[in-house]
């Protein structure tokens, strides 16, 4: 499950005034991107590989803790590996890598008061045709994918299981999975699509996100086998 925006530090006792550059909003999640970020793949600060679409249909955990399905699609920094810290985050400064043209929410976020924050959350999002040339023809091949493994269509498959032909569910989950995994390579391979700028371009592999329906993928070889969550992870 991944933040749909920062996460709130919890409040000290004392309530604050001012930053005392604690890091907690850094590591607990990078912050959703806003149309007023898009400056800053124009400048240069941000790439396409330094972020990750969570697309329509993905379930996240919202602010205040509620899980929250989404309506549209939204645009992150990532993560620092499996951590949750931003990658932009310097553990050992306790700094902020970018600070000076940190992203909107960044700027807006004070922990000791929400108000900005909140209203700067209602904006638009930065959606991905706002990063990619209109005559860019991976615009076509993010189409066809989205047509084809929309989250709607995965959980209509996952419902299946429960139906009286499991095993044409299964045959339908672990198609929609293998076209999703297979066809990152390829493109790196035909069209040299930057492997670092996939979950940009596609989301994050359906492999990963089908935990959010109680199962997960073992890969034997070129095989992949359907498990629920907890027997994989027993
Ligand atoms: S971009 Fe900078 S300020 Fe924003 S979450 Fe990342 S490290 Fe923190």
């Amino acid at each position: 499950m991944v933040q749909a925006n920062h996460i709130i530090p919890e409040r000290e006792e004392a309530p604050r005034t001012h930053c005392i550059r604690c890091g907690t909003c850094c590591m607990k999640g990078g912050p959703t991107l806003h149309e007023e970020d898009a400056i800053l793949f124009t400048k240069g600060i941000l790439k396409r590989s330094d972020v990750y679409t969570l697309r329509k249909g993905e379930v996240v955990r919202n602010i205040d803790d509620t899980l929250l399905v989404l309506e549209q699609e939204i645009i992150k920094i990532k993560g620092q590996g499996e951590a949750w810290s931003c990658m932009f985050y310097d553990d050992d400064q306790g700094a902020c890598r970018i600070y000076d043209h940190r992203p909107l929410e960044c700027r807006a976020l004070k922990c000791w008061d929400l108000r900005g924050f909140k209203e700067v959350m209602e904006r638009p999002c930065l959606q991905r045709r706002d990063l990619i040339k209109r005559d860019d023809g991976i615009l076509e091949i993010i189409s066809a994918h989205e047509q084809r493994c929309a989250y709607e269509t995965l959980e209509s498959a996952v419902s299946g299981l429960r139906g009286p032909d499991s095993d044409k569910a299964v045959e339908n989950i672990l198609a929609l999975l293998q076209y999703d995994h297979y066809m990152r390579p390829l493109l790196t391979e035909k069209l040299k699509v930057d492997p670092n700028a996939m979950d940009f371009f596609f989301g994050r592999p359906l492999t990963t996100t089908i935990r959010m329906f109680g199962l997960c993928v073992k890969q034997e070889g070129d095989t992949f086998l359907l498990v629920p969550v907890e027997s994989h992870t027993s």
